[in-house]
Formats: structure tokens, C-alpha cells, sequence
């Protein structure tokens, strides 16, 4: 599109799209075509070679010609005996962002607020936003935490449909408390969405607190800790009568046949999957010993697969010294509340030495009067 065409020019319809929605600004993450590609969350690791055997070998005998399981049993008991609930209570989408999405179509909408704890996942706001629903900010602490105190007045002062808590936090690593989820619980009208698609390198899970007493419903994903970011696949844990709200909204037949299949069969490699945690982890911990030690250089404490650093100044001169080197981390130096910061996501052992390789040579140019 050129800046001149528009509605009513040839070929282009009179109804314009929605002014809310030309407003917001496109989510994505750039890429570049570098060596060492730490920017995007992503398991550095491919799923287990005998998972993608069994799953091909199960896909052959799926009749292609008829629709999925519309509600996906199979999927569901899997992971419902994973999480140690009932498949009553797991809903299943095409990776935790739809899960988001079909909780914003059921909960949100035109007229109805969401409060978001800034900063965090610029997608929950943007989907808020694209289905209708007002977004009300509330400020994390410097350290990143969640204020309860001040969450708590921010929720009885908007009584928000949904609160939207991300813990391991993206991108700031932070982990909140159980004792914080319960505060938010105990004060908020509506739905609490615990986002935890870093859950599985935490050291809890709000998964524990779901009942059918609580608004409260986890949303997790297979596109980390499972090694499957290409399959889009996501679920959420929540009580009965919310998965049943959820089912009623989300389109008929959304979840493809193979994507069903492959979340089912991956769960058999469980052990395998919980070795790269492990491996994740160590290198997450080994990380942030190592940045540590560096000069003009702040580190977040982190329960995810990527660990927050922030330069005393320069931030995104210092994202560029490492695309010269041949690292891409996210930048998010320009970004509101987190200025100077970049966001580097675990890799395997090889591509964390050549970040921090990296790190040593480039910090002190931007460091230096
Ligand atoms: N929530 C958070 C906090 C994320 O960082 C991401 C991935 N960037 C998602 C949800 C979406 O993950 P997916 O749709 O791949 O499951």
C-alpha cells in the first residue's frame, strides 16, 4: 500500500478497518540472519529425534479427510494426568496466544477493561486491544515485582473483567509469589489469567491454585520447555464452568489434526523434557553468575529461559556490539520502563559462551566516558 490509496480508491473498499485497530502498532520481533540467534525465547534444543518418529508414524494412520476432534479428548486427558487435574479443566489452542485471545473474545470485549502490570508481555495488551477490551496499567516495582498494594487499588478502582499476570514475567524474568496471586484472587471481580508460559522453569506453579471456587485460570505452552514453537500449540488449566465458556467462543475444528497428536505423543517424553529444563536452568544460573561479574552491567534475577540485563547507559549501542559479533539478543532498550535493557534467552552451552565472549568485548565501549 502506497500513502495514497485508501478507501474509495480503486480497488480498495469504502469501509475502512477499525480506527482502534489502525492505531496499534504491529507486534514482532525482528530477526536478522546471524550466527547465534538469543532473541525469541525459543528451546535451542529440537524435540527428542524418537518424539518426532512416533508422531509421523501416528499422523499416517489419522483419516485426513475428516475433521479433528473437535474437543480434542485425547490432547486434553493427556495433559490434564500431566497437570495432575481433569480434562474438564483443560482447554486446548493453537499455542497459549489463542489461549489469550479466547479468553479475551469470552471475558473481554467493547466496554469491558483488563488491567496489565507494566512492563510484561506487550501481547496481552495488544490483544486486549484488538478485541475491544479497555486496557488499565498498573506499575510493577523497579525491581520488577508486582506492587501488590498498589494492584490491589488499581483492581478496586476499575474492577477490571480480567487481570492479566505473567509469572516467570516476559521479559523481566520476575517470579511472583504464591502470596501475590492469592492477594490479586481476593480482590479482583472477574478472571485472574496467570500467563506462565515460562511455568516450567519456575520453582511454582499456579496450576495448584486452580479449584472451581476461583476465577483463576493458568495458561501454559508447548512452544518452550516442549521444543515445539512450530507446531503452535498452548493450553490453559482452569475450573469447569470457565473451559466450558471457553469452548462456546473458540472456532469449531480450530486444532489441527497433527498439532492434536503431536502435544499427546510429546507427553510420553516426559523425562527427556525435563532434562532440558535441567540443562536450561544451569545455563540460565551460569549466565547470570557470569554477567555478574562484569562491570556496568545490572542483571535481573530470572525464573525463565532468558535473563534481563540493563547497562548503565547505551543500551541498544550495546545490541548492535553484539549483531556485529554475531549475537542477536532483543532490544528493549527504547521501550517504556526498561530503558537500556536487553533480553538474552538461554541458548545451549555454545552459544551462551559466544554471548558472553561477546559481552566481554562490547560492554566496555559502551561503558567507557
Ligand atoms: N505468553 C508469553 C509470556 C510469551 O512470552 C509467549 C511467547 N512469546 C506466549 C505467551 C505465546 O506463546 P505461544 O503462542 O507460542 O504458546
Amino acid at each position: 500500500m502506497t500513502g495514497t490509496e485508501g478507501p474509495g480508491q480503486v480497488g480498495v473498499p469504502l469501509v475502512a478497518r477499525r480506527d482502534d485497530i489502525s492505531a496499534l502498532e504491529a507486534y514482532h520481533s525482528p530477526q536478522l540472519d546471524v550466527p547465534v540467534r538469543l532473541n525469541t525465547n525459543e528451546s535451542p534444543y529440537p524435540p527428542p529425534p524418537d518424539f518426532v518418529d512416533a508422531w509421523l508414524s501416528a499422523l499416517r494412520e489419522v483419516p485426513l479427510n475428516r475433521y479433528p476432534d473437535r474437543s480434542a479428548r485425547g490432547l486434553r486427558s493427556a495433559i490434564a494426568q500431566q497437570q495432575g487435574t481433569t480434562a474438564d479443566r483443560v482447554f486446548c489452542a493453537n499455542g497459549s496466544n489463542e489461549v489469550l485471545q479466547t479468553l479475551f473474545l469470552t471475558y473481554g470485549g467493547f466496554g469491558r477493561r483488563a488491567a496489565v502490570f507494566e512492563p510484561t508481555y506487550a501481547l496481552h495488551s495488544h490483544i486486549a486491544r484488538i478485541t475491544g477490551t479497555e486496557v488499565v496499567v498498573g506499575e510493577r516495582r523497579e525491581d520488577f515485582a508486582l506492587d501488590i498494594d498498589a494492584a490491589a487499588a488499581l483492581i478496586a478502582e476499575t474492577a477490571p473483567h480480567l487481570v492479566l499476570v505473567c509469572s516467570p514475567n516476559n521479559p523481566t524474568g520476575t517470579v511472583e509469589p504464591r502470596e501475590a496471586i492469592e492477594a490479586l484472587l481476593a480482590v479482583a471481580p472477574g478472571i485472574v489469567v496467570v500467563d506462565e508460559a515460562y511455568g516450567e522453569f519456575a520453582d511454582w506453579s499456579a496450576v495448584d491454585l486452580v479449584s472451581e471456587e476461583r476465577p483463576l485460570v493458568v495458561a501454559r505452552t508447548y512452544s518452550k520447555v516442549w521444543s515445539m514453537a512450530a507446531l503452535r500449540l498452548g493450553f490453559c488449566v482452569g475450573p469447569r464452568w470457565l473451559v466450558r465458556e471457553l469452548d462456546e467462543v473458540v472456532l469449531p475444528y480450530h486444532l489441527a489434526a497433527p498439532t492434536q497428536l503431536a502435544g499427546t505423543v510429546a507427553l510420553r517424553f516426559e523425562s527427556e523434557m525435563a532434562a532440558r529444563v535441567q540443562r536450561l536452568v544451569d545455563g540460565r544460573e551460569e549466565l547470570v553468575v557470569e554477567l555478574s561479574k562484569l562491570e556496568g552491567v545490572d542483571v535481573f534475577p530470572s525464573g525463565a529461559n532468558f535473563v534481563l540485563i540493563r547497562p548503565h547507559g547505551r543500551g541498544h549501542r550495546l545490541w548492535e556490539l553484539l549483531v556485529d559479533r554475531g549475537v542477536l539478543v532483543r532490544d528493549f532498550s527504547e521501550w517504556p520502563r526498561l530503558d537500556d535493557c536487553l533480553r538474552v534467552t538461554v541458548g545451549t552451552v555454545e552459544e551462551n559462551q559466544r554471548f558472553l565472549a561477546a559481552m566481554r568485548e562490547a560492554l566496555p565501549e559502551v561503558t567507557e566516558a
